[in-house]
């Protein structure tokens, strides 16, 4: 068994249509980065990659690569989840923290839930995804950036 953490934080954008973990939430503005911004993801991305000992999602996908920019970070994860595979390592679970004020996540954590499980290989049940505010503290308490925490157990038997 393995275990691994990531972090990550996304500022919002004037415009488009928020993607969080792996689901577009119509009543917020996109997030910024090189990808589509999705925090969640990228997160959890970099949980699985701690877990096996594999770096960081900055060596894997370099934010200057112009071959992912504006992609779907789902498709990221799908590529983290095959390289852990390769590495010998299925996914256990994942739980993570999502920290907003804007907007309202909790009617969307069940399709989050879904899109993630697709993209982890794993059955829903194996995803946790816990949302709280930062209590108007700071940017993100002002609601102008989304963080995300994330812990994923890998244990050996991939491909
Ligand atoms: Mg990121």
């Amino acid at each position: 068994m393995r275990i691994g953490n990531g972090y990550d934080v996304h500022r919002f954008a004037a415009s488009g249509t928020l993607r969080l973990g792996g689901v577009e939430i119509a009543d917020a503005p996109q997030l910024e980065g090189h990808s589509d911004g999705d925090t969640l993801i990228h997160a959890i991305i970099d949980a699985l990659l701690g877990a096996a000992g594999e770096g960081d999602i900055g060596e894997h996908f370099p934010p200057g690569d112009p071959s992912t920019a504006g992609i779907d970070s789902r498709e990221l994860l799908t590529r983290a989840v095959r390289l852990v595979a390769a590495r010998g390592y299925r996914v256990v679970n994942v739980d993570a923290t999502v920290i907003a004020e804007r907007p309202r996540l909790r009617p969307h954590i069940a399709a989050m839930r879904e899109a993630l499980a697709r993209g982890l290989g794993v059955e829903a049940s194996a995803v946790n995804i816990k949302a709280t505010t930062n209590e108007g503290l700071g940017e993100i308490g002002a609601g102008e950036a989304i963080a995300a925490l994330a812990v994923a157990l890998l244990d050996e038997g991939g491909e």
